[in-house]
């Protein structure tokens, strides 16, 4: 069985585990320690008995799958995977350091792929054990449910490093796209901007939670409200990306909101916090503004 390394066992490494461990790969899943690496795979085990409940794929194949995740203390174990898969917290300080301690023990034909929303992929290189065999892997949340995924090259990636992590995302069932390294590549360099300007417009009265979400979802015919989303992704997550935007083109159109430096200021992250844009914390989610 092939093995892969997931390091951050949050929302998207658990989704990105999950697909993998769908997809036959045994998965090497680490956090910040073994507590956080099991919750991550408790969480998953949960979702995947979900889908045999609703009979969206067998009992037998969601054990299976279940049993293929791996949760794991340190990095010993990732000497085994062909690709390790960064998906921890959007700080680059934060990645840098992961990428020394896991390329201590990478094989030296190994692949590292950053799953980052914003960060250079260029830049982030330079802390990878070989730019060439480092390159970014932009999944979308929820990771089972979406298909797309940008690979994003750097610089110094190789040929070989780009078709051995398009090979890995075919296998997943995704869709690939390519996307240079340019600030927010494709998809957040579009979302962002328009995520930002709700929250302006809340910020300055324009309307209120629900009406902005209902007005931009049906008039636009999005699935759900920029405010939903937005705390679906996660506030500090978006905020982290308009700040890289911002400083990464320099341009004044990118400058975070006001209301969302607040939002985060004050530990209200969206749903994975209980509250945001929304309060989790009933049954139905209830616009707090
Ligand atoms: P999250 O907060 O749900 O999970 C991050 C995880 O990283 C946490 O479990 C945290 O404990 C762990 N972590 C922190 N420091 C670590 C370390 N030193 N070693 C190992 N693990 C560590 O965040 P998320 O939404 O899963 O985002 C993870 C990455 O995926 C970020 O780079 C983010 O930009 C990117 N991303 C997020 C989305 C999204 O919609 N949320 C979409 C695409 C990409």
């Amino acid at each position: 069985m092939k093995a892969i390394g997931v390091i951050g066992a949050g929302q998207m490494g658990a989704g990105i585990a999950q697909v993998a461990a769908q997809s036959g790969y045994r998965v090497l899943l680490s956090d910040i320690g073994i507590a956080q690496a099991e919750k991550g795979k408790a969480g998953i085990a949960k979702r995947l008995a979900r889908a045999a409940e609703k009979e969206q794929i067998s009992t037998a194949d969601a054990e299976a799958a279940a049993a293929r995740i791996d949760p794991q203390a340190n990095y010993d174990a990732f000497a085994d995977a062909e690709i390790v898969i960064e998906a921890a917290t959007e700080r680059e300080q934060i990645k840098r350091a992961i990428f020394t301690e896991v390329g201590k023990v990478m094989r030296p034909d190994a692949v590292l792929a950053s799953n980052t929303s914003s960060i250079p992929i260029t830049r982030l290189a330079q802390a990878a054990p070989d730019p060439t065999r480092f390159m970014g892997v932009h999944f979308f949340n929820p990771v089972p449910v979406m298909k797309p995924i940008e690979l994003i090259r750097g610089l110094a990636t190789s040929e070989d490093t780009v078709s051995r992590v398009e090979a890995f995302a075919n296998s997943l069932g995704k869709t690939v796209v390519h996307a240079n390294d340019a600030p927010g590549f494709i998809v957040n360099r579009v979302l962002l901007p328009m995520l930002n300007e709700a929250i302006f417009a809340l910020g300055e009265g324009v309307a209120g939670v629900r009406d902005i979400d209902a007005a931009v979802s049906l008039g636009l015919n999005h699935p759900m409200g920029p405010l939903t989303l937005a705390d679906f992704i996660g506030l500090d997550t978006c905020l982290e990306i308009a700040r890289v935007l911002y400083e990464g083109t320099g341009d004044p159109k990118f400058r975070p909101a006001p209301l969302l430096v607040k939002y985060v200021d004050a530990g209200w992250l969206g749903r994975k916090t209980g509250r945001g844009f929304y309060d989790y914390s009933g049954p139905e989610p209830v616009p707090t503004r």
